[in-house]
């Protein structure tokens, strides 16, 4: 008998802030105490949902700024992000496209809209999310990802619907992105109403934002804007999405340590976040 993994937490976003003056986000993932068991390995999500911004001769985004102890990855949807890191990384990531950036000890980056889109303007859409890096490999040497959509395998679930395997495996199908702790991504778009039926491992952690249309599981129906955080126990997840839906997943085996998050900062205990802040201002994590 399948045993499904239940629904623990849902969240629905109401209020959006902005993040520098490029990204205004729903916060849909912070890492406090009660909830880090069910999100980890991930720590953080942002959803700039569908907005419109007018030709700007100024490029929009956040200046210069440190991470240590994560990585962060961006998913491109609408519009175009450029970034610029210290240990050489950068480019501009276009829809379907992927950005994934290792902190680990410590990385100087900045993150704006494409020089292109800024002249053109148009509708942005995108999400950041913070994938959290366990105690041996916080202190990492800092990469770069760059993952085109070209190099995304795409899986047709029937009539123009389909799944795009980001990170780790679906039905064989191994996603293009390296990490350091096993994790599924998948996003999911379908022009028509659909029942889907995921398999993960018994213990990890899953969790599904509606960026577009409804989601009905459980006997509940979803909109977007919501965040759906399950329980370890269980590996089946089933639900029907609505027509013209538009669905992130992330799953991933915990993390089973402590989180000192502080900022730009994710670590094990203070001291470290204390460390992290005092090696930033001493130019240790390199600059631009
Ligand atoms: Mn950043």
């Amino acid at each position: 008998m399948k045993v499904f993994k239940k629904i623990k937490y849902t969240y629905s976003a109401d209020q959006k802030h902005w993040v520098g003056d490029g990204f205004h986000v729903y916060g849909l993932l912070r890492p406090t105490e009660e909830l880090n068991k069910f999100i980890s390995p991930f720590v953080m999500l942002d959803y700039a949902s569908p907005k419109e911004f007018s030709i700007s001769a100024k490029r929009r985004g956040v200046g210069e700024h440190p991470h240590r102890g994560i990585e962060t990855v961006t998913f491109a949807y609408q519009g175009e992000v450029e970034h610029r890191d210290s240990s050489g990384g950068g480019g501009v990531i276009r829809p379907g496209d992927v950005q994934w950036m290792t902190a680990g000890r410590g990385i100087v980056h900045d993150e704006f809209h494409s020089v292109e889109f800024s002249k053109k303007g148009g509708v942005f859409e995108m999400i950041q999310l913070w994938v959290n890096l366990p105690k041996k490999n916080k202190m990492t040497n800092p990469k770069y990802q760059e993952i085109s959509s070209k190099d995304i395998p795409i899986i047709s679930l029937g009539s123009d619907a389909s799944l795009r395997v980001i990170a780790g495996n679906f039905e064989g199908k191994k996603g293009p992105s390296n990490t350091f702790t096993p994790i599924n991504i998948y996003d999911i778009a379908s022009q028509y109403s659909k029942n889907i039926s995921l398999n993960f491992k018994s213990g990890t952690n899953t969790i599904i934002l509606i960026m577009k249309g409804e989601l009905k599981i459980e006997n509940k129906i979803f909109k977007d804007k919501n965040i759906l955080i399950f329980e370890r126990e269980g590996a089946g997840i089933d639900f029907k999405i609505s027509d013209s839906c538009k669905i992130l997943i992330l799953n991933g085996e915990p993390i089973d340590e402590p989180i000192v998050a502080h900022g730009p900062f994710v670590m094990n205990t203070k001291e470290e976040i204390h460390a992290a802040f005092s090696d930033y201002q001493n130019g240790k994590m390199g600059s631009l």
